[in-house]
C-alpha cells in the first residue's frame, strides 16, 4: 500500500484538517501520479457538508487533478514517467455496460467509481480525492495533458470545463445561436470561454455587478445584471440554449422565459433544495428543461484538447491547502475570481 496525506472533512461541517491514509499498490494498468495542483469546485463543499446526504466520511475532497507520473505499472502504454496527467470526477466503472462502451462511463449502468466519497470496485476501500499527495489510477480513468498547457490553469477543466463542454456540444452551440450562461463562477466562467471559441453568441447573466467587466474580458457578448428586471425583459425570449450552473435556489422560472420556442434550459448547477417550475413556464413554447452531470472520458479528453488548440486555461486563484477552509468560506460568499486552485507542493512541505 502507498502512503497518502492530504486534508479530510471528518463528519458535515468539521474543518478540514490533516489526514494520512492508504491507497492500492499499483496493478500492471495503473499509474501513480504526484499531484501538483487540485481545484476547488462548489461540488466539494457540497459533499464536505453533506449538502446532498451521500457523503462518506472521512471525505479527502478535489476532483479537478493534475500531477506528474512517478510510476508507470507493465500494461500502461498511455503514459511514461514524467509526463503530465490529469483525474477528473471519476476513477472507474464496470467498463462492459453500453453506456461504458460508448464512452459515457459517468453514466455507468453500474455507477461510475467517484474520485472520492466512493469505494473501489471490488473493494470495501473508499476513494479519496485530490487534496492529497499522490493518486494510484487505471491509464484508462486518467487523462492526458498537453505540454503547453499551465497545470494550475488546468485543472479545474476536469470538472468546470467539461461539465460545460458537453452539453455545449450536445445542444450545438455554435455560429448564430445564442446561448445564455447563468452565475460567473467556476463552471460559468468557462462556459462563456468555451462557448465563445465555439462560435456562439455568448450572454453572461450575473447577480454581482462587479463582475460585469470580467465577463466581457472572458468573451461575453453581452452581460445582463439579472436583479434588473429591465434588463432582464429585454431578453425574453430570444435563446437557444441556456446554461444555468447556480449553486443556489433561485427562480428557474424567469431563465425559461429567457428560451426560445422548442429551446433548452440546461440545469448544471446542483442547489441542495428542490427548484420549483410553472408548468406554465415550460407549455408555452414547448420549452426543454434538462440536465448534464461532467462527461465520459473521450469527450473529457477531446475537451482537454480544445482548450490546448484554443488557448483555454482558468482563470484561478492560487492557494496553499492551508487555506482550504478560508476559500470555502470565501465561495459561499462569492468570492472567487474565478476557481481556487491548491498548489499541492504546500502539502509536501507543511
Ligand atoms: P461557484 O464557483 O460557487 O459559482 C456559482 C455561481 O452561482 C456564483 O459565482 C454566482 O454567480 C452564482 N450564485 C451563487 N449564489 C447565488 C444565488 N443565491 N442566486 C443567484 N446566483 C447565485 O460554483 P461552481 O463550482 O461553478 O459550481 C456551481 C454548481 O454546479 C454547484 O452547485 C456545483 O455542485 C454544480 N456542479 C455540477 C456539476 C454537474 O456535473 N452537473 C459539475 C460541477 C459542479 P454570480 O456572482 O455571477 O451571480
Ligand atoms: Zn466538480
Ligand atoms: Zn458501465
Amino acid at each position: 500500500m502507498l502512503d497518502s496525506h492530504g486534508y479530510a472533512a471528518q463528519q458535515a461541517n468539521a474543518r478540514l484538517a490533516p489526514f494520512s491514509f492508504k491507497r492500492r499498490d499499483p496493478g500492471p494498468q495503473d499509474i501513480v501520479l504526484e499531484l501538483t495542483h487540485c481545484g476547488i469546485c462548489h461540488s466539494d463543499i457540497h459533499y464536505a457538508r453533506n449538502d446532498w446526504g451521500f457523503t462518506q466520511f472521512p471525505v479527502v475532497p478535489g476532483h479537478e487533478i493534475v500531477g506528474r507520473v512517478t510510476h508507470a505499472g507493465s500494461a500502461v502504454t498511455k503514459f511514461k514517467v514524467g509526463d503530465t496527467a490529469a483525474i477528473g470526477c471519476l476513477v472507474d466503472s464496470c467498463r462492459q455496460c453500453s453506456r461504458c462502451r460508448s464512452g459515457h462511463e459517468h453514466m455507468c449502468e453500474q455507477h461510475a467509481t467517484p474520485t472520492y466519497s466512493g469505494i473501489e470496485r471490488g473493494t470495501s476501500r473508499p476513494t479519496y480525492g485530490g487534496y492529497s499527495t499522490n493518486y494510484v489510477v487505471d491509464q484508462r480513468f486518467a487523462l492526458t495533458v498537453g505540454s503547453k498547457m499551465d497545470p494550475a490553469a488546468t485543472a479545474p477543466l476536469l470538472c468546470a470545463g467539461i461539465t460545460t463542454y458537453s452539453p455545449l456540444r450536445h445542444w450545438k452551440a455554435g455560429p448564430g445561436q445564442r446561448v445564455g450562461v447563468v452565475g460567473l463562477g467556476g463552471l460559468g466562467h468557462v462556459a462563456i470561454k468555451l462557448g465563445r471559441a465555439m462560435g456562439a453568441h455568448i450572454v453572461a447573466f450575473t447577480t454581482s455587478p462587479g463582475k460585469a467587466e470580467d465577463a466581457e474580458r472572458l468573451g461575453a457578448h453581452e452581460v445582463v445584471l439579472s436583479k434588473d428586471q429591465a434588463q432582464m425583459a429585454r431578453q425574453r425570449g430570444s435563446f437557444d440554449l441556456i446554461l444555468d450552473t447556480v449553486s443556489a435556489p433561485h427562480d428557474l422560472n424567469t431563465y425559461l422565459g429567457l428560451l426560445g420556442a422548442d429551446k433548452t434550459l440546461v440545469q448544471l448547477g446542483m442547489p441542495a433544495e428542490p427548484l420549483s417550475v410553472r408548468a406554465m413556464s415550460l407549455c408555452m413554447g414547448r420549452k426543454r428543461l434538462t440536465s448534464s452531470m461532467i462527461g465520459g472520458l473521450p469527450e473529457t479528453q477531446e475537451m482537454l484538447d480544445f482548450c490546448a488548440a484554443h488557448s483555454i486555461g482558468c482563470d484561478i486563484e492560487p492557494i496553499a491547502i492551508q487555506q482550504v477552509n478560508e476559500a470555502y468560506e470565501r465561495i459561499l460568499r462569492n468570492d472567487v475570481k474565478y476557481r481556487f486552485v491548491i498548489d499541492l507542493a504546500s502539502l509536501r512541505n507543511q
